[in-house]
């Protein structure tokens, strides 16, 4: 009787434990990924998400193959697709890595419910971050909402566990015929009419080798630097490792140790600064699990009252298609869309500007980055957006807003960003913005006194 392993935000054959323990139980092993647009309320990627997912959906495939295994693809809601398949496949185990948001909780809950309810063994591992959120709390056992002290209690927490090789050969198992698997491209993950997917093509290579080698190249050439150019748009200075570890070809336990073997004295303040980022990952996600609806609702509800003017449906096209007049706006827009990722600082700057200048319900933008990164991640993406809006954990008050203009000319000096992504910025063709930045930073204000007012 085979194991089944359900593979989902962890698309990668080393440090996986969910395969591991399917590669130990010394069974035959199928394994799955289930492509759900059916079950209720579980958001499904955005267009960006799925082109990567498609490749690296294959790379996975291609990996299991080299050990002997397969990728089985099978369509429909997660609950009932899995309880079918491990019905059929008489499968004596299931094994699969935890997911943290509260619908996808509700499903693997269920399935491992229904499978143990029918005799199966049914284990659940923790991947895909360095702490459960469960094992870090306060002294008082609730969860963390400030950032410092969350990462304090990380560090002194025991170690992140080191990661594992991937199996050197697994017995694969068999689906009974006519079992109803599909082919990748049946999921129409990809592009067509327009395959506008040129620029992720030419930024990037989806998969696991690609990854590590990713890894590698950080580690040895960018993170002595990395606490001085992270904040720099216009250099290359940071991992740029976010949908690797949003899709799971690297786990973060693989990026905290391999950092640390780079340790060294002329990269311990690298090192530090980097890992501490991944922190904000891991604080993220401790939040997601704390705030189920973290996409929707705000965390802090005072700000359910926040008086958002009437939607202009164009300021939200300029906005989306980086033609506000703003440079840093419009050039970190346009480098969205052409490469599926923003440097982080324009992130902010650019989600700033929305909300705060463009009056525009964080929503929106939380949404439009869902559906164009190629790391639209469930928790660090609306987690960050209620960041700069003011109304998450930990965030930004809401009275700081970012002057674009100042922003520029302190991380972009020289230009080189705008530039790259804003070719007609200095050649007189460039338009004047499109509100001005005093007067909508003070409606923005006045709006924040009615949240205030409110308390
Ligand atoms: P590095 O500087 O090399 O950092 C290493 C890793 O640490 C990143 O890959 C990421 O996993 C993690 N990290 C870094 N900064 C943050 C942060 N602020 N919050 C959480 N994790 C962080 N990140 C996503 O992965 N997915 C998103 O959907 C996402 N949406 C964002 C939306 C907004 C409005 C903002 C302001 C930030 C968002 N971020 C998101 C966080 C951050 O911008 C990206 O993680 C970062 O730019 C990725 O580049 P990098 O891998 O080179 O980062």
């Amino acid at each position: 009787r085979p194991a089944v392993v359900w593979f989902r935000d962890d698309l990668r054959i080393a440090d996986n434990p969910a395969l591991h323990a399917a590669a130990e139980s010394g069974r035959p092993v199928i394994c799955v990924f289930v492509w759900d647009e059916e079950t209720p309320d579980l958001r499904s990627p955005g267009a960006a998400s799925r082109w990567w997912l498609h490749h690296s959906l294959a790379a996975l495939a291609e990996s299991l193959q080299g050990i002997g295994a397969s990728l089985t693809l099978l369509r429909g809601a997660s609950e009932s697709t899995m309880a079918h398949l491990l019905t059929e496949t008489d499968a004596a185990a299931v094994f699969w890595n935890r997911r943290y948001g509260g619908v996808e909780r509700r499903i693997d809950e269920a399935v491992k419910t229904a499978a143990r309810d029918a005799g199966l063994e049914a284990t659940s591992f923790g991947a895909n971050l360095l702490f459960e959120p469960w094992t870090i709390r306060t002294g008082q056992g609730t969860a963390f909402s400030v950032y410092t002290p969350f990462w304090r209690a990380c560090l002194a927490a025991p170690s992140p566990r080191k990661p594992g090789p991937a199996p050197r050969s697994l017995r694969a198992g068999s689906l009974p015929s006519g079992f109803g698997t599909v082919e990748l491209d049946d999921l129409g993950l990809l592009p067509t009419h327009p395959d506008w997917a040129g620029g992720l093509r030419e930024a990037w290579i989806p998969g696991e080798k690609a990854a590590h080698d990713q890894l590698r190249s950080f580690l040895a050439d960018d993170l002595a630097a990395y606490k001085k150019e992270r904040d720099v748009p216009g250099v290359d200075g940071t991992s740029r490792l976010s949908p690797r570890l949003r899709w799971g070809e690297l786990s973060p336990h693989q990026v905290w140790h391999a950092t640390n073997e780079r340790r060294d004295h002329s990269t311990a303040e690298g090192a530090s600064t980097f890992q501490a980022e991944l922190g904000w990952r891991e604080f993220a996600y401790h939040t997601l699990f704390e705030h189920p609806d973290i996409a929707t609702v705000n965390i802090h509800r005072e700000y359910d009252s926040f008086p958002w003017p009437r939607l202009h449906p164009s300021a939200l096209r300029a906005w989306q298609k980086g033609r506000t007049g703003v440079p840093l706006v419009d050039a970190g827009m346009r480098e969205l869309w052409t490469t599926g990722v923003m440097h982080n600082r324009v992130r902010m700057v650019t989600a700033s500007f929305l909300i705060k200048n463009l009056l525009i319900d964080w929503r929106h933008g939380e949404q439009w980055f869902w559906d164009t990164l190629v790391d639209a991640d469930p928790a660090n993406n609306p987690f960050n957006w209620q960041w700069v809006a003011g109304s998450g954990a930990d965030a930004a008050p809401y009275f700081r807003v970012f002057n674009p203009e100042l922003q520029r000319e302190k991380f972009d000096g020289r230009g080189d960003y705008v530039r790259r992504w804003v070719p007609e910025w200095d050649t007189g063709e460039y338009p004047e913005p499109i509100v001005d930045l005093k007067e909508t930073r003070q409606a923005a204000l006045a709006a924040y006194d009615a949240v205030k007012r409110s308390r």
